[in-house]
This record gives C-alpha cells, sequence and structure tokens, in this order.
C-alpha cells in the first residue's frame, strides 16, 4: 500500500483526507512511478476547495505535478530508474495526481530531467515554473531582447511571478514586480526586480492606450491588469497571458494592437505538446538560478495541502509550495 491525498465529493462540496490506497487503485498507464515530490499550484487550490470543477472524476487524487523515479515502463524511451516529471495533462482532471507516494501515467506524459535537477528542484519549479518559462519563450518568439526595453511581471509573489522574475533578470532585462505585498519588496529584489509597483496602479479601469513603459510583460493576473498592461506596452512588444488571479476577463480595446502592433500570447501549459515542454525544462536546466529557486520555496507534507489552500485565495502563500509525499 502507499499513502495518497483522496478528494471525494459530497453534492458541490469537495474534502480531501489521506488514505492507504494499492497499486490496484490506479488507474491505466504504460509508467509508474516512486513519486518524491508534488506541488501546490493556484490550480490546485482550484480543484481542492472546489471553487472551478478542475477534477472531472471522484473519488480522485489531486494533485497537477509529480516528479520521482520510474519503476517500471512499457513506453519507448522511458527505462525503469529515469528521473522524471509529469506536469499537467490528466493529473487532477480525469486521471490520479500527485498527492500519493505512487503514480501511474501514460509515457506521452512523461519529461525526462535535466542531469542538473534533482526531483525536488523539479517540484520547487512545477506547473508555475514551468508556464514561467513558457511565458519567457513567447517574448524571445515576439522578438523581445533586454535593449528592447523593461520587462514587467504582474502577481509576482507568486508561483509563476516569482521565477518569471529570476529567470528574466538573470537573462539580462531590467524587471519590474507588480504585486499587492509591498512588505515582500525584498524578497522580490532578490530574485532581481529592479523596481516595485503597488498592484492596485494596474488594477482598476483605465485608459484604452496610455503612455508606453514597458517593451513585455508577463501575466498571471488577467481582467483590468491585463487590459492596462496593453494599453501601456511599447511599440511592437509582447504581452504574455497565463492567468485569472485578478479575473477572467479582459476588458480591453482593440488600440494597442492596431496603433502600437502590440502582440498578445496566450500561455497553456496543460496541453503543451512535449517538444514545447522538453524546451522548457532544458532552458529552466540552463537559465534557472537554483539558489534563487531554493529562496522561493517552502516544503509541506501531504496532510498539510488542504490547510495551505485556503491561504492562497487569501494571498497569503509567497513563490512555490512543495509536496514532500513521504514525510
Ligand atoms: P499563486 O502562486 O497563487 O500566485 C498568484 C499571485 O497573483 C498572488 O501571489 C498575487 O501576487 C496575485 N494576485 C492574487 N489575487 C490577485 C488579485 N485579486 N488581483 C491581482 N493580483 C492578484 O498562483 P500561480 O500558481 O503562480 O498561478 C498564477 C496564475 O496563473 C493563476 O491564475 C493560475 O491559474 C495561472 N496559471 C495558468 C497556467 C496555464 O497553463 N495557463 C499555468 C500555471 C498557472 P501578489 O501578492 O504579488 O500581488
Amino acid at each position: 500500500t502507499f499513502k495518497a491525498l483522496l478528494a471525494t465529493q459530497d453534492g458541490k462540496t469537495v474534502s480531501t483526507r489521506v488514505v492507504d490506497m494499492s497499486e490496484q487503485d490506479l488507474m491505466p498507464g504504460d509508467v509508474s512511478i516512486a513519486v518524491d515530490y508534488s506541488t501546490v499550484n493556484y490550480k490546485d487550490a482550484l480543484a481542492i476547495s472546489g471553487r472551478t470543477d478542475v477534477i472531472k472524476t471522484f473519488p480522485l487524487i489531486p494533485g497537477i505535478d509529480l516528479a520521482g523515479t520510474v519503476e517500471a515502463s512499457s513506453y519507448p524511451g522511458i527505462a525503469v530508474g529515469d528521473r522524471v516529471v509529469v506536469n499537467s495533462w490528466g493529473l487532477s482532471q480525469t486521471h490520479h495526481g500527485g498527492y500519493a507516494q505512487r503514480a501511474r501515467v501514460k509515457g506521452d506524459w512523461v519529461v525526462k530531467l535535466p542531469e542538473v535537477f534533482s526531483t525536488w528542484d523539479a517540484m520547487a519549479i512545477g506547473t508555475a515554473g514551468y508556464t514561467a518559462m513558457l511565458s519567457v519563450l513567447a517574448l524571445e518568439h515576439g522578438g523581445i531582447t533586454p535593449d528592447r526595453g523593461d520587462i514587467i511581471v504582474t502577481g509576482a509573489n507568486g508561483g509563476v511571478g516569482s521565477i518569471a522574475i529570476a529567470l528574466l533578470s538573470d537573462l539580462g532585462y531590467r524587471v519590474i514586480a507588480s504585486t499587492g505585498r509591498l512588505q515582500e519588496s525584498q524578497y522580490l529584489r532578490d530574485l532581481g526586480a529592479a523596481e516595485i509597483l503597488d498592484r492596485k496602479t494596474l488594477s482598476e479601469a483605465g485608459a484604452p492606450i496610455a503612455r508606453e513603459r514597458w517593451a513585455g510583460a508577463v501575466d498571471s493576473v488577467g481582467s483590468r491588469t491585463l487590459a492596462n498592461l496593453l494599453a501601456q506596452t511599447k511599440y511592437r512588444g509582447v504581452v504574455t497571458a497565463c492567468g485569472l488571479a485578478q479575473g477572467l476577463d479582459l476588458p480591453a480595446s482593440v488600440l494597442p494592437f492596431i496603433l502600437r502592433n502590440v502582440t498578445l500570447a496566450g500561455i497553456d501549459s496543460v496541453n503543451a505538446p512535449q517538444h514545447v515542454r522538453v524546451e522548457a525544462w532544458s532552458r529552466l536546466a540552463r537559465d534557472l538560478d537554483l539558489a534563487k529557486l531554493a529562496r522561493t520555496t517552502q516544503v509541506i507534507g501531504l496532510a498539510d495541502v488542504p490547510a495551505i489552500v485556503g491561504r492562497i485565495f487569501e494571498g497569503q502563500v509567497r513563490g512555490r509550495t512543495v509536496v514532500d509525499v513521504n514525510a
């Protein structure tokens, strides 16, 4: 048997508890993994709280991320002993996820970890960090380079935000961090932010087009913040959108697109094709400072997951949370 955090549903209410499960409770898949670590992302909080119906079938083990060592595999290219990471796909939606000591998944979902990363590093990065890298790749794809101007990162104290700041500053960009937690300014500066902006200045309705301030943006907030980012982006700039921490609406105008040639680049981590994932993980291996990563991360046990979920919605959690499933 192995330990797992299992989610069940009673009416609209989702609840979780740590249970003992056995191998035959796992779902079909061609790769079996001894899990070392999982993580808590915003989407995990949505799933466990039942705020949105992330989990499509109950009972289910939540957890959109896992990292561990392959115990059995019939999938070409994945062998026993390989250290691997799985981000999203069906995890915590239709397939048992990372909050367990064992996992069985489709080989198509598995990425072999770059040598430099331990399974702990992989989960300190997690879906949030890999999404931050997807956002950086989208800026580069749009032709953004450090000499074009500043990059603003919203939701700066969150998982995506923290790792985006670390990545961009080490790539030579001047980074503006937008946050509602000005008391965490020193943490943001230590990650590489050159300037801290109070998120209030971006979160209210603004002009459809305004003074040009940044060459690019990494946004995990959406809503009026995203509209204001677009309105203040320089000519031929790129804004990436991955999140909805403020809201899923976008009350913007077309003026930034038609007057300033601004690009709005969508970012999806869940169904990103395998070659994109492999590129993101290899760029993380090249570009992410592991000392900065450690600074963003706290570690908890399986039984601590439900408590931290409430704190995520209160904006109390800083950076990344790793779950040690064997603690
Ligand atoms: P997180 O760690 O909880 O960070 C979210 C951050 O957003 C908070 O730390 C806070 O930063 C800011 N925030 C919270 N409420 C806000 C509000 N009402 N208005 C403005 N800012 C607010 O979450 P995460 O895991 O980094 O994920 C961030 C977002 O990206 C989520 O919406 C998540 O669903 C999305 N996401 C999407 C993908 C994808 O595939 N598209 C992948 C990963 C994440 P400050 O305290 O610094 O202001």
